[in-house]
């Protein structure tokens, strides 16, 4: 019996690897203890940081780096030298840097340093702590740091700092010393410049004095919640110390962001599934309506993504209003609040989604910031239609919402500013080259990777992707792999375009002669082709040109579907023709993808016969 039972419950867990079979691939861990008392004359706190540092990799560390942000706020500053010299700076930011009086600056000073007990040598190189370790840590051993520092916040600028453009006093991100991460592509102990974030995720126990008028919000679960009141216990307690300590846990996350303020209000709702959503925001005219409005929106949300993207691997989420625009981080978001109901429903579900690809897939966001924001900006646009189509918000349903990222692109792409999406995050010539690639060019791969394999595969796909490389890191590599696992397709060349290259994708076609379509291939990025035949009576007969590189060809498009399928071209053709079942005279129009989802820089030369463009122009 128990022989029995043993052999099926072998044999059971075997299938169960197979079908989860997760990627070899270590992960470096944290545990962080932190104990700090905040100041809110000096606007400084003092901490006592016990960080447990485990060495999964197969290398022997004879140095770590941690990051300093806080240093980034302050004149001449690798933040404010980039932020003055580039051609488009960030209005946000300009030259306020420069200003910053001392007690206006931020830093993060390293007061005292040890490694299990014994002083290390360290030096602080603008936003990065380098360590020299007297003693490497060995491959999988972990090791205890111990250190003291007193950190600064700065006068609100980018992201983190104090008071607000709305009043909020006080955005605590990126304020206390954070290991780097080191991963199979080394160490990534890049200066900040006021850009993108990658971290180790690991356990956070955090607690935070201050005056007991103020009230915190943050990452995790409050521990000490009947004796902090403020909504987050039913009863108020009958009294507070002057000072008070909050404490908050969370487990495998990769940063910890909070936010305090005297005016918070908080509005809890449970979700049906038991999440805990809570929502804090100083309240006014400008805040009140839209914000009440917000819960039963943001559980809508949840469930939608949950269902089609994967699962929120959290019990509770926070939106706090704070910072600048919107910036994401584990548990919670700080977001300005004093917007329109769409704009403030918008931010708070791009904001939100970065939950999945910054916080749980986590991409290295230095070399691929498309990964994450791209991929963001493409299920925000999936899921603020969805709301539109649920109506609870105003606005008009698309069939397709990402016709408009693909639109963005290709105009960017005639600019000459364009540089490809394999470019570091920090290092694009032009903030708006940055922005283009990773927000919408990153939106377009995916919108590309849809029209190549079909909506089945992908939508399956995305979802293999989440629950496949969720907590590892994936890199662009490991996303396509999953798509052509799930299409069958070989997608490599599309990656390798798509990512390397700002190489275009434009098709022509030539004429029709008799029932032969000729076709003309004029950018150099080759893509299969979806044909729309429309005849006189208004019928409509689809055909399909896969590539032979693709080894096969999409099924189960909802947009695409019932074609002929023509003999695979080569990409090395420039010119080739599909024969027409029917002849010239039956026919009204042809178009190469009438649904607009392929990058096509030239739509007008994708129609046959031309006089159909001519006739848009001169309208
Ligand atoms: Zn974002």
């Amino acid at each position: 019996m128990i022989k029995k039972f043993l052999q099926s419950l072998s044999i059971g867990l075997l299938i169960v690897q197979v079908v989860n079979a997760q990627p070899d691939r270590w992960q470096q861990a944290v545990d962080y203890k932190m104990d700090v008392d905040f100041n809110i004359k000096t606007h400084q706190l003092t901490g006592k940081q016990k960080l447990k540092y485990y060495n999964n990799s197969p290398d022997t560390l004879y140095k770590v780096f941690y990051h300093l942000y806080l240093n980034a706020f302050q004149p001449n500053s690798e933040m404010d030298v980039r932020s003055r010299e580039i051609i488009d700076p960030d209005k946000r930011v300009g030259d306020r840097i420069t200003k910053l009086k001392w007690n206006e600056q931020g830093f993060i000073k390293v007061e005292a340093l040890k490694m299990n007990g014994k002083p290390v040598k360290y030096k602080v190189v603008g936003t990065i702590l380098e360590v020299t370790l007297s003693k490497p840590i060995l491959p999988r051993k972990s090791v205890v740091f111990d250190m003291d520092f007193i950190s600064q916040l700065p006068l609100q600028i980018r992201r983190t700092g104090r008071f607000n453009a709305e009043g909020i006093e006080y955005s605590f991100a990126q304020w206390y010393p954070k290991m780097c991460n080191y991963d199979y592509q080394g160490w990534h102990a890049h200066p900040y410049v006021g850009r993108e974030f990658y971290g180790i995720w690991g356990d956070f126990d955090v607690k935070i004095t201050l005056p007991s008028n103020y009230i915190v919000a943050g990452t995790g679960y409050l521990q000490n919640k009947a004796e902090v009141g403020y909504g987050y216990s039913d009863k108020e307690p009958a009294s507070r110390n002057p000072r008070m300590t909050w404490h908050f846990k969370a487990n495998k996350v990769h940063d910890f962001v909070w936010a305090a303020d005297p005016d918070y209000k908080q509005i809890v709702h449970k979700m049906t599934d038991g999440t805990v959503l809570r929502f804090f925001y100083q309240p006014g005219d400008k805040t009140d309506e839209n914000w009440q409005k917000l819960p039963p929106v943001m559980e809508e949300v949840f469930n939608y993504v949950n269902n089609k993207y994967g699962k929120y691997p959290y019990k509770e989420y926070a939106f706090i209003q704070g910072g600048d625009g919107g910036m994401e981080y584990p548990m919670a978001t700080l977001i300005t609040g004093e917007r329109g109901l769409v704009s403030l429903v918008g931010v708070s579900v791009h904001e939100l989604v970065h939950s999945w690809y910054q916080m749980v897939l986590a991409s290295n966001e230095l070399l691929y910031p498309w990964m994450d924001e791209g991929f963001t900006s493409y299920v925000s646009d999936d899921v603020m239609n969805h709301l539109i189509m649920k109506k609870l918000i105003p606005g008009k349903y698309e069939d397709n919402p990402h016709l408009g990222s693909v639109r963005d692109y290709i105009k960017f792409s005639k600019t000459g500013y364009e540089e490809a999406l394999s470019t570091h995050a920090d290092h694009y010539t032009t903030n708006a080259a940055y922005n283009v690639a990773s927000y919408v060019k990153g939106a377009v791969f995916l919108e590309q990777l849809r029209y190549i394999i079909g909506e089945d595969a992908f939508s399956k796909g995305m979802l293999v992707y989440f629950n496949t490389w969720k907590f590892k890191h994936p890199n662009p590599n490991d996303f396509i792999r999953i798509m052509e696992k799930v299409s069958g397709l070989e997608l490599d060349w599309f990656k390798e375009y798509f990512v390397n290259t700002t190489d275009t994708i434009d098709y022509e076609i030539v004429e029709m002669r008799g029932n032969e379509l000729i076709i003309k291939r004029i950018g150099q990025f080759p893509m299969p082709l979806d044909i729309t035949v429309k005849l006189n009576d208004g019928t409509l007969l689809n055909y399909y040109i896969p590539l032979d590189m693709m080894r096969g060809s999409k099924k189960g498009d909802i947009v695409f579907h019932d074609f002929k399928e023509n003999t695979p071209v080569s990409w090395v053709k420039t010119g080739f023709s599909i024969f027409i079942n029917n002849n010239i005279n039956d026919i009204d129009k042809v178009e190469i993808d009438a649904s607009q989802r392929m990058a096509d820089t030239d739509r007008n030369n994708n129609i046959w016969p031309r006089f159909m463009e001519a006739k848009e122009d001169y309208k």
